[in-house]
């Protein structure tokens, strides 16, 4: 079974100030697989910053973003968790790094991920990485991903696809990951 993993969705990053404008686009693709995944009783798991300030490293390079506790921090409202869904904070680009998510991934018996949200070259890339390296199948809708700019977008989705042998395909429909 695939687990839907929609990555940083958050008002920082879509409405805030690490929003770059090309983040909206993907907002009707994610909702569209989500209303699916759980319309099929496939998990959707949300894997969300959520930083603890003046103390996590990564706010040196980005400076202060999704901290804990914070409305920044929050799912946009278009997306909302639902009660059935699982919420993973992060404090790291990947998922995975010191979060419960394998262990969750492997009590409900999910073999393969597909990977949504922000940002392809970024938490997509490294979440991806670890997600490769414990031996997950991996899917990428392009349209339910995004970056800071086209480059980075592109750049990141060739390298999803060369390295971890990522599933890269336009869009996904429920019926292709069951
Ligand atoms: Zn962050």
């Amino acid at each position: 079974m695939e687990a839907l993993i929609i990555l940083d969705m958050l008002n920082d990053f879509v409405d805030g100030p690490l929003a770059s404008g090309r983040e909206k686009r993907i907002i009707p693709g994610i909702k569209k697989l989500s209303l699916a995944f759980r319309s099929k009783g496939m998990p959707v798991i949300f894997s969300s910053d959520s930083h603890l300030a003046g103390i996590d490293k990564e706010l040196s390079v980005w400076g202060n973003h999704a901290i804990k506790g914070t409305d920044g921090a929050e799912v946009i409202s278009e997306l909302k968790p639902e009660e059935s869904d699982f919420v993973i904070p992060k404090r790291r680009y990947s998922g995975f790094f010191g979060t419960d998510l394998d262990l969750l991934l492997r009590e409900l018996g999910v073999t393969g991920i597909v990977l949504t949200g922000l940002h392809a070259n970024l938490c997509v890339r490294h979440t991806a990485a670890d997600a490769y390296f414990l031996g997950y199948r991996i899917t990428i809708p392009k349209n339910c991903v995004e970056a800071l700019s086209q480059k980075e977008y592109e750049d990141g989705l060739q390298y999803l696809k060369r390295y971890y042998g990522a599933t890269v395909v336009e869009t996904l429909g429920v019926e292709n990951v069951i």
